[in-house]
């Protein structure tokens, strides 16, 4: 049956997108982002038109909110808002693509794109649920499997630390660590996410980040210090944890989103020279590292992972909100822990 996507590449498409109004001071609000529905040109010889099915919603996201030197380029004011979609083809001019074909790429937060047909990778939906490859058979489930085996090595018998343990990187990060015979130890927000850890995910031990003895309760739960510390959050986390690194621990520098909003001095924090002294003194490995930094590990996640998920022993949960409009509320939300699970926005059905 056609439909109004069902197009031919010269049948004009409307799309609604969202583009960056406002460089964020702190913590982004709304007025930060502005709607924006056009009518997007006709595909040229080796392009498609791309209609996304699931935005997904990621912390990076934010670094790209700010102009300055990073690792990746920041979104320009008026520029569409970054992100990885999975979308259905609805008209191609192009001879690899067809329409009804399913891709992911970096369409950014947008119902439809116009895309050069080089920079989509097929997605099988016979393969495994089309969520998944942008969640735990995605960037995040592809970071903590190389963070954690390339950084973290963990053996067995160590203790493996992990915060923001109910999301897509650090849910899987404690599981893979539990498969490597690992003490696996989470920190997440809230009992409702501390009982999904440790009950659903299989934790050895959960810890609430928002109680004030966290750090306590976290040396209780780490009797024997920790070996592998992946940082996701940074802060207060970070200062729980610190003192309680082994020697010759790893710590996989992956996320710092407590400091996302703007880098904020803390009481009690060590100072750069106390870290390296810890650094030398415990001969600490800490390494930042960014996914696509490891791309060799491409075969191996998708055969470990991809079995996993499929077999059910590696578990993971969504949290899905519906139409493009609600992006930048749910965005702002995981700022702040809002979220439960790999966060997506279901823009079309
Ligand atoms: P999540 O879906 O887990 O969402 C972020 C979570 O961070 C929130 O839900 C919240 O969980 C937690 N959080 C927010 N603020 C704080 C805080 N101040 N202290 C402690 N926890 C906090 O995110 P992802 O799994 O997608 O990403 C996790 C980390 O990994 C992020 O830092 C991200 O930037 C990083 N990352 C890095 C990549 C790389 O290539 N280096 C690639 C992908 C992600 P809670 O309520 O449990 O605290």
């Amino acid at each position: 049956m056609a439909t109004p996507n069902s197009a031919s590449p010269q049948t004009p498409v409307e799309a609604r997108r969202i583009v960056l109004a406002k460089r964020p001071q702190g913590e982004p609000q709304p007025d930060d982002f502005r709607f924006e529905d056009v009518t997007l040109p006709a595909p040229a010889p080796g392009e498609v038109v791309l209609q996304t099915l699931y935005l997904s919603l990621d912390p990076y996201m934010r670094g790209r909110m700010n102009e300055g030197p990073s690792y990746a380029a920041a979104v320009p004011l008026g520029g569409v808002m970054t992100g990885e979609v999975v979308g259905r083809v609805v008209a191609s001019n192009d001879p690899q693509w067809r329409p009804g074909d399913l891709a992911l790429a970096f369409a950014g937060w947008t119902t439809h794109a116009v895309i050069n047909a080089k920079e989509l990778r097929r997605v099988d939906p016979q393969a495994a649920p089309i969520e998944t490859r942008l969640g735990v058979l995605g960037m995040p489930g592809f970071t903590a499997y190389v963070g954690l085996h390339d950084i973290g090595k963990p053996k067995a018998g160590e203790t493996v630390v992990v915060a923001a343990a109910s999301g897509p990187v650090g849910s899987l990060v404690g599981q893979l660590a539990r498969q490597a015979g690992a003490r696996a130890v989470g920190i997440a927000g809230g009992a409702r996410k501390c009982a999904y850890v440790k009950e659903e995910l299989g934790f050895d031990a959960v810890i609430d980040h928002h109680q004030t003895d966290m750090a306590r309760q976290l040396a209780a739960a780490c009797p024997d210090g920790i070996d592998v510390y992946f940082e996701n959050v940074g802060g207060e986390v970070w200062n729980a944890v610190f003192p309680l690194l082994n020697a010759f621990a790893r710590v996989p520098v992956c996320g710092l989103i407590a400091d996302y909003n703007g880098i904020t001095a803390r009481p009690g924090e060590a100072s750069v020279p106390e870290l390296m002294r810890a650094v030398l003194s415990k001969r600490l490995t800490l390494r930042g590292f960014i996914n696509y930094d490891l791309e060799s590990y491409r075969d191996a996640f998708e055969r470990d992972v991809g079995a996993g998920v499929r077999s059910g022993k590696l578990r993971y949960t969504l949290d899905i909100v519906d139409g493009i409009d609600q992006a930048p509320q749910a965005f702002m939300g995981m700022l702040k822990g809002r979220n439960f699970g790999k966060l997506l926005v279901r823009v079309a059905q």
